[in-house]
């Protein structure tokens, strides 16, 4: 066994250095010990949770498939379902990737999306339908998905609960005002947007109401 003289430890295996004070060992190590005991690789607690929303989604997009391949005349709207898929994914994907401000990631990447999708229908089509009438109500369906599921699966500070139930909000609106100035053809997956909206806002302030309602009243002052 090497010894450190300083933090007066032995040390078994090989190592160059003290693991405490990074200092210089005397003595004979010991070749082909480890000096500290396999860590065995723990399954991640939400695992099985991110496993059957991957099967859930990925036989979503299946059976939407299907069923606009089997009856067409309705034109091709399961693009849109598997787009709003894929960016829920994304979301989730960038999210897990870029840990520190997850709020803004997700407002990043909607607000580059939704641009993206409107000069492209502006610019093939010359008037907005298509990306108003689709591609926004679900990506927005999308994220606030994505927004819940990380809710679930990680532990977020109540700053960011604050802004999801913001960001929330915002989502829920921008359908509505679409809605309401009649700039849509097609209402449903703005009308859906809006109701998901509305469910993660009473699910947001039924689990996490309390600390919410504290945290604003501390940054209110009041
Ligand atoms: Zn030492």
């Amino acid at each position: 066994m090497k010894r450190c003289e300083r933090c007066h430890v032995l040390v078994s295996g090989n190592p160059r250095s003290c693991p405490l004070c990074q200092g210089d060992l005397i003595g004979d190590g010991e070749p082909g010990r480890e000096s500290f005991p396999p860590l065995a690789a723990k399954p991640h607690p939400q695992k099985g949770l991110l496993q059957l929303i991957g099967l859930v989604t990925a036989a979503a997009a299946a059976v939407c498939i299907a069923v606009n391949l089997s009856l067409p005349d309705g034109g091709w709207w399961s693009i849109f379902v598997v787009a709003g898929i894929l960016s829920f994914w994304l979301t989730f994907w960038a999210v897990v990737k870029k840990r520190g401000n997850i709020p803004k990631a997700i407002l990043w990447q909607v607000a580059l999306i939704s641009a993206l999708a409107l000069v492209w229908n502006w610019w093939t089509a010359g008037r907005l339908n298509w990306s108003v009438d689709f591609v926004i109500p679900l990506l927005l369906i999308g994220a606030m998905i994505a927004m819940a599921v990380i809710a679930k699966c990680m532990r977020l500070r109540i700053q960011d609960y604050i802004l999801y139930l913001l960001l929330d909000a915002l989502f829920g609106l921008i359908p509505l005002i679409l809605l309401l100035c009649d700039c849509l053809r097609i209402v449903y997956p703005s009308a859906a947007c809006v109701a998901v909206s509305i469910i993660s806002l009473a699910a947001l302030c039924l689990y996490e109401g309390q600390a919410l309602k504290n945290e604003i009243l501390r940054r209110l002052h009041l």
